[in-house]
């Protein structure tokens, strides 16, 4: 599959105000600098589709995309980034969680973890959350091509050695690379058959 139309719907703050759920969605969600609006902006062949900020954490709302008028991507707001103070923090993490487990179209989140750095905590518990609360989910392993093959592979090691502290079964992981479009053909690709036991 190709996207050749991404048509950008509106942004909204919850549920009931977002677009209708006739269309299957992927929602792009991971901690701040995860690298969340470079790769939107890969998969959807676009400069600029999403604001690839030179600021982290600026989007604090929901923006729904129609792709190729058969499906919604949302870009939901990254959580973790510690330059919001707090309180706004923890408003926004509880608006995500709402939403995920909210969104009755939603298909797949595609959760990013930037590939270079070790387990995040925060990470960790996001993806123990969405195991609890039975969220279909797929992990993005960002950033690949800073990393030579065999670095990728330790930290996946490393990764997957973590989740299986809590977790008896791995979910899925993809590696991507907005720069040098790597994994952009196997997501699409899920994406595609996905879409296919939606209707
Ligand atoms: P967001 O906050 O999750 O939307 O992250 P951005 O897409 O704005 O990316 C954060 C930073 O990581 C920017 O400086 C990007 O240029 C960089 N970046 C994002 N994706 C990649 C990638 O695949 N490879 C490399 N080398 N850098 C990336």
């Amino acid at each position: 599959m190709e996207i050749k139309t991404a048509k950008f719907i509106g942004s909204c703050t919850n549920t009931v105000k977002c677009p209708s759920p006739e269309f299957p969605e992927y929602a792009f969600t991971g901690r701040s600098n995860a690298g969340k609006s470079s790769l939107l902006n890969m998969l959807t062949n676009r400069k600029n589709i999403a604001k690839t900020s030179g600021q982290p954490g600026k989007t604090q709302t929901i923006n729904h995309y129609l792709i190729n008028n058969n499906f919604y991507f949302a870009d939901l707001p990254g959580y973790g980034y510690a330059k919001i103070a707090k309180t706004k923090r923890q408003q926004l993490e509880k608006m995500i969680k709402k939403y995920i487990k909210g969104r009755k179209n939603l298909v797949c989140l595609f959760t990013l973890i930037d590939s270079r750095i070790p387990p995040q905590k925060i990470d960790i518990e996001f993806i123990e959350w969405l195991g609890i609360n039975k969220i279909p989910f797929v992990i993005l392993f960002t950033k690949t091509d800073k990393l030579s093959k065999t670095q990728l592979t330790k930290n996946l090691d490393i990764f997957r050695n973590e989740l299986l502290t809590t977790w008896e079964y791995l979910p899925d992981i993809f590696f991507t690379s907005a720069r040098d479009k790597s994994g952009k053909k196997k997501l699409l690709n899920y994406i595609s058959m996905a879409n296919n036991t939606f209707f």
